[in-house]
């Protein structure tokens, strides 16, 4: 039950959207995607990325994330979110354009007994293929994130036909 759940971390999300939702048609860039490069990361850090992205592409029908570039696969670089006092309970950044998207996770997130690490790498990716914010408590989406064991199938799925759909590989 998420709403009893403490809350552990408020994303906010600098998106700077450019792409009017036409994402698919970018002029340097289109999703499926690949890691560009992962900045400031632990070997340890970085398994813990790509096991992530791994596990998407494990559960969707088509690859979200490619193993490397491929022609115009749409680039992400992954970096660590310093802290800041003016929102000391982010924990997630992303900040698109329509050439790629770079994605800044706290390094508390990497802290396994929160489980908050994978809820907020596939949020930030959301926003990274153009997703939006969801007011709806126990969405991926949802500025709020949680540990990924309290989202419902219904609600991962939901997500992931809406990410499919946004970033135009279905
Ligand atoms: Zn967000």
């Amino acid at each position: 039950m998420v709403g009893k759940l403490h809350v552990l971390g408020l994303i906010t999300v600098l998106f700077i959207a450019v792409g009017c939702g036409k994402f698919r048609q970018t002029p340097c860039g289109n999703w499926p995607a690949h890691v560009r490069s992962m900045e400031g990361y632990s070997s340890s850090q970085k398994e813990a990325v790509l096991s992530v992205l791994l596990d998407l592409n494990r559960q969707n029908d088509v690859a979200l994330i490619l193993d490397q570039a491929n022609g115009d696969s749409f680039p992400i670089t992954f970096g660590i979110l310093s802290e800041s006092p003016q929102n000391p309970m982010r924990v997630g950044l992303a900040t698109r354009d329509e050439c790629g998207c770079t994605i800044q996770l706290s390094e508390k997130i990497f802290n396994p007994s929160k489980q908050l690490f994978k809820s907020v790498t596939f949020h930030e990716l959301g926003h990274c293929a153009g997703l939006n914010h969801s007011s709806q408590t126990g969405d991926i989406m949802f500025p709020v994130a949680y540990p990924f064991h309290s989202y419902t199938a219904p609600a991962f799925d939901k997500f992931l036909d809406d990410l499919s759909m946004i970033a135009g590989v279905r």
